[in-house]
């Protein structure tokens, strides 16, 4: 089986979320009673109850209503105003992902959880980017060998036409009225003092009013990246792969995060895999099993022979050394280990049953000592019921 680029492994689609104001089909300078308005009459036209027979009604009433608790409240819009989707919604753009460890939500966490923070201005409100998660599929021979795969992400890549500061080409952020550009105000709580993230700017210390509408001020826009990912020999379940800086963005023009290829392998129709070993069932017909011989098994690198010898048991395991799996951490070759399954003939002829029931005949007659497992357990059996 040729291991190689395999172009199957897609993301997940990433679904992309229509924008508030288009929704609600507003301009972006709409007031709040424009907003309210807006809503009612969307909310009235796809109400469920109203649109029984149109399935397609519920989503976009939920659509309609999501951007309504955002625009509605003022400190949601500035933030989707200034971030997008990803201000206001840690799932925002991650199809295909999960946050990954310290992830999106944590990010954005950080900025608007961030009472009591001791970052004095708006200059240290630099974040690192998230890191991102894919979830990647590959066959055991793929594991076993190595392989090298593309993947297609969806990620925010600065905006052209603003070159990511957010503001419309010939206008450029100004510094927020409202901390003065600190990125930090001071609130008196009872007896105290808070300093806390500027609720206006988010801490950045700036405002866009004019927004640049590639990217609806957020600096950044979605868009696709490829990227080859080089699967190392004897990767398992579980492992992950890190891609350094290829993870979301910087914020503020802090580092970007780093993308974690988590590996999932396929079921095998033949092996198990446990750590370095592979496991397979080998089925002998009982002939075989009683009088022995040679039978072909399949093994990652071609077919090998295994030699039965005779009266051999169901259950009995059979260890090719060094057929299994060369891990990523180990220094030599896992084992085989082929497990005999004595097949009970099926579909036999008269005839077949006749040398069958000729066969048992005399088994009976020998005392059954061609059966010694049987008449062993059948001794035990009787001494159970003689007590
Ligand atoms: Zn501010
Ligand atoms: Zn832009």
């Amino acid at each position: 089986m040729p291991v190689g680029i395999s172009s199957k492994h897609k993301p997940e689609d990433a679904v992309a979320k229509r924008d508030y104001y288009e929704i609600l089909g507003l301009n972006r300078d709409a007031s709040d009673d424009d907003i309210k308005k807006a809503y009612r009459r969307l909310a009235m036209k796809h109400h469920p109850d109203r649109n029984l027979d149109n399935p397609k009604a519920e989503e976009l009433f939920k659509e309609a209503k999501e951007a309504y608790e955002v625009l509605s409240d003022n400190q949601k819009r500035a933030a989707y105003d200034q971030y997008g989707h990803a201000g206001v919604d840690h799932s925002a753009g991650m199809g295909g992902f999960g946050a990954g460890p310290g992830g999106f939500a944590d990010a954005f966490g950080d900025i608007f959880g961030d009472i009591f923070g001791t970052r004095g201005g708006a200059r240290s409100n630099v974040y690192r980017g998230a890191d991102l998660r894919y979830n990647l599929e590959i066959s055991l021979e793929e594991a076993a060998r190595g392989a090298e795969t593309r993947i297609r992400i969806p990620t925010m890549e600065e905006c052209s036409a603003c070159h990511g500061s957010g503001a419309r080409r010939g206008t450029e952020p100004k510094t927020c009225p409202t901390c003065g550009g600190a990125g930090q105000v001071r609130i008196q709580q009872g007896f105290f003092s808070i300093q806390q993230t500027c609720p206006k700017c988010h801490g950045t210390g700036r405002i866009i009013p004019d927004p640049c509408p590639t990217c609806h001020g957020v600096g950044r826009v979605k868009q696709h990246k490829t990227l080859l990912v080089k699967i190392p020999s004897g990767i398992d379940e579980g492992d992950r792969i890190r891609l350094a800086g290829e993870g979301e963005p910087g914020i503020n023009g802090g580092p970007p995060g780093d993308l974690y290829v988590q590996i999932h392998i396929k079921p095998h129709p033949v092996f198990n895999r446990d750590h370095d070993d592979l496991h397979c069932d080998m089925p002998i017909s009982f002939s075989t099993a009683a009088l022995g011989g040679d039978i072909e098994i399949p093994t990652l690198d071609g077919a090998a022979k295994i030699r039965i010898p005779p009266e051999t048991q169901s259950g009995k395991v059979f260890r090719l050394r060094g057929k299994g799996i060369k891990g990523v951490r180990s220094h030599t070759f896992g084992d085989l280990l082929c497990h005999v399954v004595v097949e009970t003939p099926v579909s036999l002829t008269d005839r077949q049953k006749e040398l069958l029931r000729e066969l048992e005949a005399i088994n009976i007659r020998d005392n059954s000592r061609h059966n010694p497992r049987a008449k062993s357990w059948m001794d035990k059996v009787k001494e159970f019921f003689a007590t």
